[in-house]
């Protein structure tokens, strides 16, 4: 029985989407069950809108999970998803925030045998002892001393008098040894551990903190392995004393390696605030629009990452922040096994240099014990080479049907042409061979779905293909527009002779007449096959911007 636990407070980022893998992985190679739970103790900071976008990111790769929420089929069902009836398992309720009465049943057990105990000191006081603690030159931990020996009448006195307290757990007197599926035996010191906290002050809005919750989940839903990355290891002897003052036997952890940046960097939500603030510095930018000045400054002064920010420097400056969200690499065309196949390499590998394999070679191959130890780098250039070839190995209709996907999500100007099924198909067949992404035919082919009056023409293709040699190319246009006014059927086999036979008739080559059709059809040199450009164009928009550009070239001179 494992387990994803994500706590809804952004977006799914692939060190997640990494964990989640793993755990899957796991549990479908063992015939387990992988259980999906909603970490929402941090109201401040959760969100339903977060959960949303994580279960819909986690069905985007494809992980199914047997218990868990159910992500509403409707946007606005919003309300549903907390339902549950909705939610799936013998487990449930599977969002945190839902599970109040658990946690107060198992801090009713640790107050009455002694392991808990209320503390009324503040943040305040507490901070002035960590300063305090900093100017002697020590190392400051927290000392129960007070706490323990407050008389119990006392204790019901502040708590009546309305004074706000956390409640702590109260550690062993102890080292405590991590028996770790990857990392092998990892002892941690009683000195480096301490009464942590388990319920928020009421000043906080009470409630359990994350180690408590997450303990007495895993406890009450049985799960048997944690997979989870090194950044939790410094938490995980704190949960396994949990486990053992509530007298359960705790799950077996597996803790995996970081990931870095190829710069040996962290890789975290971050990098995107410190791409937009390098680029901003760069090109000198002292403001954005929409975003309010004393918000941008402390952004410029690191002293916010506020995503909203970034993407405003980024539209700004016309510049792709670094993919860090399951999402940024699903709006960047990534084909979501390619992105697991990549994912399931950071850290673990099935051996004899085997590096592409789908889903069902990953479960049946799925074992920790080749689980490194060392930090996983993400290599962007990899990526992108994975995704190209599978590009490259999609059937025509798969590669449609996806392409078709990708932009009903993110691409509304596309909406008509995709529902035109003959000409769709010849778009999506045209851009297979060279695209690394779904998202490259979005960006190539947008010329095919703008105003015909709101086209731009790339300035230097116009002099080169249309003005050079007393403007050549230019003058074929008329002819070549009368010549295809009266083309009939406009279908490609019949336009390609058409246009090799105008070519033909004048004593020029093919691409002499292609080419200049092409920068006045589409502003650029690059387009597919002409004949297929001018099907997928249409017979109307071909004529207007071949007008078009007789119109507007003649002053683009240098
Ligand atoms: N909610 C925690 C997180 O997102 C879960 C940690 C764990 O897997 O135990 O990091």
């Amino acid at each position: 029985m494992t387990r994803f636990a994500p706590s809804p407070t952004g977006h799914l980022h692939v060190g997640g989407a990494r964990t989640a893998l793993f755990n899957w992985a796991f549990a479908r190679k063992r015939g387990g069950t992988f259980v999906l739970r909603i970490e929402d103790t941090d109201v401040a900071r959760s969100s339903v809108q977060s959960t949303l976008g994580i279960l819909e990111d986690m069905r985007w790769l494809g992980l199914d999970w047997d218990e868990g929420p159910s992500l509403p089929s409707a946007r606005d069902a919003d309300e549903s998803l907390f339902d549950p009836e909705t939610q799936k398992g013998e487990h449930g309720p599977y969002f945190q925030s839902e599970r109040g009465h658990l946690y107060r049943e198992a801090l009713d057990r640790l107050l009455e045998s002694g392991r808990a105990y209320k503390c009324f000191k503040t943040a305040e006081e507490l901070d002035a002892l960590r300063k305090k603690a900093r100017a002697e030159g020590k190392a400051y931990q927290y000392d129960p001393t007070d706490a323990l020996s407050m008389s119990r009448q006392e204790v019901a006195r502040r708590e009546a008098a309305g004074e706000p307290f956390v409640i702590r757990f109260r550690m062993p007197d102890r080292d405590i040894v991590v028996d770790d599926l990857i990392l092998g035996q990892v002892r941690i010191k009683r000195n480096e551990l301490e009464d942590f906290v388990i319920v928020k002050s009421s000043r906080a809005g009470g409630g359990p903190t994350f180690h408590f919750a997450n303990v007495v989940d895993d406890a009450a839903m049985g799960i048997t392995h944690v997979l989870r990355a090194q950044e939790h290891l410094m938490n995980t002897p704190k949960h396994v004393a949990l486990f053992e003052a509530l007298d359960i036997a705790p799950p077996r952890y597996a803790h995996m390696p970081l990931i870095f940046n190829s710069d040996g960097s962290k890789m975290s939500k971050r990098d995107k605030a410190k791409a937009a603030r390098a680029a901003a510095r760069q090109a000198g930018l002292k403001e954005v629009p929409g975003i309010d000045q004393p918000l941008f400054d402390e952004f410029m002064a690191k002293k916010n990452d506020d995503l909203l920010v970034a993407a405003a420097i980024a539209a700004k400056l016309e510049l792709t922040l670094p993919e860090i969200d399951v999402f940024d690499f699903r709006r960047s065309g990534y084909l979501p096994w390619t992105l697991l196949n990549y994912l399931s390499l950071l850290g673990w590998s099935p051996g004899n240099d085997i590096e592409r394999f789908g889903l069902d070679f990953l479960v049946e191959h799925f074992d920790l014990s080749r689980v490194g130890k060392a930090n996983a780098r993400f290599d962007r250039a990899k990526l992108l080479a994975f995704n190209t070839d599978a590009i490259a190995e999609l059937d025509a209709a798969t590669f449609q049907r996806m392409l078709s996907e990708h932009l009903r999500a993110f691409h509304p100007e596309y909406d008509q042409l995709r529902g035109e099924v003959e000409r769709f198909a010849l778009f999506a067949e045209s851009y297979r061979p060279r695209s690394r992404t779904l998202e490259e035919p979005a960006i190539n082919g947008r010329f095919f779905v703008i105003e015909d009056s709101a086209l731009v023409y790339d300035a230097k293709a116009v002099r080169k293909v249309l003005l050079k040699y007393d403007g050549r190319g230019l003058a074929l246009l008329g002819p070549l527009h009368d010549a295809l006014a009266a083309h009939e059927p406009w279908e490609a086999d019949s336009l390609e002779k058409a246009i090799a036979d105008f070519a033909a008739d004048r004593g020029v080559n093919l691409g002499d007449v292609a080419q200049p059709l092409r920068v006045a059809v589409s502003g650029g040199t690059v387009s597919p096959p002409i004949n297929h450009t001018l099907v997928i164009l249409g017979k109307g928009s071909t004529l207007a911007r071949i007008k078009l550009a007789m119109d507007r070239a003649p002053a683009m001179g240098e």
